[in-house]
């Protein structure tokens, strides 16, 4: 007999409304294969399925519940905001509020513009990139993820430095060839390209930890590199801080590894649960934008006030209560005991962090890049995520996801993490 028969029925019935049954592809959990749950509500670090079983949570709504689930400050804030009216259309003084505050946390960052996701803040953040520079190519790298815009929905062609090609259906390929991939980590290859058109290239655009192919860092020297190469040739750097933004520090990655990029893009944690994007970064570049200058941007809902609040909320209570030292904390205690538990088990694996992300690779191969990614043991990730789950842990439904850890996860939690962990491996082996 199934242990979730509302999720099973509610599945069935989205399957025949929705494609896939789910609103973004990750969540119909085929990297694992089953079947997603249903969640009737989340509180803390604990998320509660319609069938009433309760989670620990290491998704976190894919990364803005740092505070955890329905903090009561937030939903103070979002309540109070929502009494006042919805969406107005027009200036509301939390945007200004919020963007001083961004302002305030990153250095760099002049001006700021509010949109509605992270994908809207890395199509903007291109298309200003290309008015400002009058160039057309420009550069991402494989297995960073920007959001669904067509330019970015691109992977490598075939061999370095040749043109990027659709990665989904329904991107032309004249799209594409626009989009340059290079691996990541690689400053040969870095170097190769700059030299033969960095003075054509309108931008680089990189996850400064890139954590949508798992999670790897970047060696050493190697940012600043990148930094150096693009400013030599006029190239706009765009930091995309989506992920890292407000959950690595005050000032994202790029406070963490000392790198200043001309443009930064920022979702998740900004919005603090509700649908906020942002791009922010030089004011010569941001006065490229529309009604100022000639690169059109905008957005009827952008700058909403029930989302404004519950960034400003976030990031407020972020902190005042020195959110990233135990975050920090946390994050370490996870490391140690996850690879004392592998050990314990025989268990090849790279257990990947930094502050409060982290990724389990189960292979013997450090990771630095999306090839390294890829010799993971993804059969076993799946057993293991389903192994996780019946014993109350709930990780990404794939191996290349990263996880995250809030402000409301426990001592407690930790250690029923780790021995859902010890029991998982010790059925498995
Ligand atoms: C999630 C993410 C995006 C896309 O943000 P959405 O709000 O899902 O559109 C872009 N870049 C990075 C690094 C992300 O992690």
């Amino acid at each position: 007999m199934s242990i979730r028969p509302r999720s099973e029925a509610l599945f069935a019935e989205a399957l025949r409304h929705i494609p896939g049954g789910v609103n973004s592809p990750v969540r119909a959990f085929r990297a694992v294969g089953g079947q997603p749950f249903f969640v009737h509500s989340a509180r803390g670090s604990r998320i509660t399925d319609v069938d009433g079983h309760e989670l620990i949570d290491y998704v976190l709504t894919w990364g803005p519940a740092i505070l955890g689930h329905a903090h009561p400050r937030v939903i103070e804030a979002v309540q109070s905001a929502a009494a006042r009216g919805t969406s107005f259309g027009i200036p509301n003084p939390a945007e200004v509020e919020l963007a001083a505050l961004v302002k305030q946390w990153v250095p760099g960052i002049d001006k700021l513009r509010f949109c509605n996701s992270g994908t809207e803040a890395c199509m903007s953040a291109i298309r200003l990139a290309r008015g400002f520079t009058g160039r057309d190519r420009i550069l991402k790298f494989d297995g960073c993820y920007h959001g669904h815009a067509d330019a970015l929905l691109v992977k490598a062609g075939s061999g370095a430095l040749t043109l990027g090609q659709p990665d989904s259906a329904g991107v032309p390929a004249d799209v594409a060839k626009h989009t340059l991939v290079l691996p990541f980590n690689d400053v040969d290859a870095l170097e190769a390209l700059f030299a033969q058109q960095g003075t054509e290239l309108a931008a680089v655009i990189v996850e400064l930890v890139p954590a949508n192919a798992g999670l790897y860092l970047p060696r050493p020297g190697y940012l600043e590199r990148l930094r150096e190469l693009t400013r030599q040739h006029g190239t706009v750097l765009i930091a995309d801080e989506v992920m890292t933004g407000f959950r690595l520090g005050r000032a994202g990655a790029q406070g963490r590894f000392g790198i200043q990029p001309d443009l930064s893009t920022f979702g998740k944690v900004i919005g603090g649960g509700l649908p906020v994007g942002a791009l922010g970064g030089r004011a010569e570049i941001m006065d490229y934008l529309a009604p100022l200058g000639p690169v059109y941007q905008a957005g009827t809902l952008s700058g909403n006030p029930l989302a404004m609040a519950a960034g400003l909320a976030t990031l407020r209570e972020l902190e005042a209560t020195d959110a990233f030292t135990r975050l920090e904390w946390a994050g370490a205690r996870l490391e140690s005991g996850m690879n004392e538990v592998a050990r314990r088990h025989g268990r090849p694996v790279q257990f990947q962090r930094i502050g409060s992300m982290f990724c389990a690779y189960f292979t013997d191969r450090p990771v630095w890049n999306l090839a390294d990614a890829m010799t993971s043991d993804r059969a076993f990730f799946a057993r293991f995520f389903h192994g996780m789950l019946a014993h109350g842990v709930y990780l990404a439904p794939s191996q290349f996801e990263a996880g995250f850890l809030s402000t409301a996860h426990s001592d407690d939690d930790l250690d029923r993490t780790l021995e859902a962990a010890d029991r998982t491996l010790a059925q498995l082996s």
